[in-house]
């Protein structure tokens, strides 16, 4: 595995590295140039958690890069709607995990729960025809 000069991200146990461009914004060169989309919250699937950070938090720093020969953990982007009666509001979310099929199931079990404080004044319900998720390459 070899090193990069990278833009990372702190996690709850460890970091993330930024895809170089992507929703979050240009991560390349001397200049990071991240989008409105910030600050982000991160789905954890390990506790089914949301926990935000913003972008001012993003370093550079020498970081080792994903080995396209292995199991690769990547930043997803999960969008989806409420389902509350009334409500519908859309959401944006991230997580780390790994990219592929199995990632996605972790990340399907864990929405509902981490979604639920979401809205005002009622539970979030993830409406499930709504759900999109994708991750990030590199
Ligand atoms: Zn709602």
């Amino acid at each position: 595995m070899s090193n990069g000069l990278v833009y990372v991200l702190p996690s709850l146990d460890g970091k993330i590295l930024l895809p170089r461009q992507s929703h979050l914004g240009t991560f390349v060169g001397p200049q990071n140039q991240p989008t409105d989309i910030w600050p982000i919250k991160i789905l954890c699937s390990e506790n089914g958690r949301l926990y935000e950070r913003s972008h001012d938090m993003i370093r550079r720093e020498v970081y080792p890069m994903p080995d396209p020969s292995q199991r690769q953990v990547r930043p997803w982007m999960i969008a989806f709607r409420c389902a509350h009666i009334g409500c519908g509001n859309p959401y944006t979310i991230f997580a780390i995990e790994y990219a592929d099929d199995e990632g996605e199931r972790h990340l399907r079990a864990a929405l509902s729960k981490a979604a639920l404080g979401l809205c005002s004044g009622h539970a979030t319900e993830v409406d499930q025809d709504t759900v999109e998720m994708w991750w990030l390459p590199y």
